[in-house]
């Protein structure tokens, strides 16, 4: 178990904007709620990068320069949590990613209300709404107080509150974001797009009863969107994708099912299984720099504090191996060394920071994106990604002991699914 590396602290600890290597630039008209239906419309995929707890000054830089790379193939957002923004300085993120089309400020109400069974580490209260007592987050004007938030901080896709639903009283828990889903709606102006957020825990997923009532609300509630986390089980590691098959069996119903009706779905917090998930109708994922971006599930307790090592993600084995372990990939098979422009910063200065680590990984996530773009071939693309993900992890670790969190264990589960 590497639970105790602390990627957060990792991240914090140089990460900022001179040591990307990536120059500012940029500025884009703003996008209107025409403009976004386009977009979700569209058959591109969309990568949502979300702001870091710390130094998210490179992640501006970092959304332009992916934006750029992959234009036409993929189409970048922003997603900055409510906790991580104080009101009195609404315009310090989302205003400067310029790269971004759509700019999600997401309410993280989960974090400050039910019964903390999403298993979250305590966070800082810093707006009214997220104080608000179990019978006031009940209401219509609890909600519209959400979605004003969200406006206040420049976001354009404003989304419902999206509490915790543990799936204990599966109608209500649906109904009641759907009503106040209608109540954000009914304020919004034709410069913002409302979506329908929901925070589920994986039984909607995994039982066919809520899961049919997941849809059938869905479905009836024609949402412009659907943003939809929902909670893992604990991960082996901090690097890991979901393998979990009856988790991923309701994600593949609920992608194809919205995907035949035209709803559009975003999976915050899903990095490479939102990639994957992209093949079954899912409009779009999210990831970061740090591994809480990558997974919603439950913060696993700190050990005794093993400082965190560098790693890689290594596009070919759809997975993240150590550095060294990298190093040694690329010394003994050819075609491995990355161009992306993280990478050649770090080789040119010698380092491999924080940021070449988080930038590398969004750079290898989204040429992976841009590979299955095509929406008519994507399934079969991103078959044939992961078979030979499989084929060449086997081939590296015939020659290159790997540490057991540095094995892929989900390619076998995800090919199962096609
Ligand atoms: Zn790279």
């Amino acid at each position: 178990m590497t639970s105790s590396e602390d990627d957060e602290t990792y991240w914090s600890t140089t990460a900022d904007e001179e040591t990307t290597g990536i120059a500012k630039s940029g500025s884009r008209p703003e996008v209107d709620g025409a403009t976004m239906l386009a977009t979700l419309h569209s058959g591109i995929p969309v990568i949502l990068a979300m702001r870091p707890y710390q130094n998210a000054a490179a992640i501006p830089a970092l959304i332009r320069q992916l934006a750029a790379h992959n234009k036409g193939k993929v189409t970048l957002g922003a997603i900055a949590p409510l906790n991580h923004i104080k009101p009195d300085d609404p315009t310090e993120f989302l205003p400067g990613c310029t790269g971004a089309t759509l700019k999600i400020a997401d309410p993280v109400t989960y974090l400050f209300h039910g019964d903390n069974s999403t298993k979250k580490k305590p966070t800082k209260v810093r707006w009214p709404y997220q104080t608000s007592s179990t019978d006031e987050i009940k209401t219509d004007s609890w909600a519209e107080s959400v979605g004003q938030a969200q406006r206040d901080v420049g976001a354009n896709l404003i989304l419902s509150p999206g509490n915790w639903k543990p799936a204990e009283e599966a109608e209500v828990e649906i109904n009641l974001e759907v009503e106040q889903f209608e109540a954000i709606s009914k304020q919004s102006n034709d410069k913002e797009t409302c979506a329908l957020n929901l925070t589920l825990g994986s039984t909607w997923l995994t039982q066919e009863r809520t899961r049919d009532t997941l849809l059938e609300s869905i479905v009836a509630t024609q949402p412009a969107a659907v943003y939809m986390r929902v909670l893992w089980p604990k991960l082996a590691h901090n690097y890991a994708s979901l393998s979990d098959v009856s988790i991923l069996k309701g994600y593949k119903e609920i992608c194809e099912t919205l995907s035949q009706e035209d709803i559009p779905l975003l999976l915050p917090d899903t990095d490479l299984t939102g990639w994957y998930l992209l093949a079954f109708g899912a409009t779009g994922f999210g990831t970061g720099v740090t591994s809480g971006a990558r997974a919603f599930k439950p913060d696993q307790a700190g050990g005794a504090g093993a400082p965190r090592k560098p790693r890689y993600f290594q596009p070919g084995m759809l997975h993240t191996v150590l550095k060294t372990e990298q190093t040694l990939i690329e010394s003994t098979i050819s075609g491995t060394v990355c161009s992306c422009p993280y990478c050649a910063f770090s080789r040119s200065t010698n380092i491999w920071t924080p940021a070449a680590e988080g930038g590398h990984h969004l750079n290898r996530i989204s040429d992976l994106t841009s590979d299955i773009s095509n929406r008519k071939t994507r399934r079969a693309s991103a078959k044939s990604t992961i078979i030979k993900a499989a084929e060449f992890t086997a081939n590296v670790m015939r020659q290159i002991p790997l540490e057991s969190n540095s094995q892929p264990s989900h390619l076998s589960q995800w090919e199962q699914l096609f």
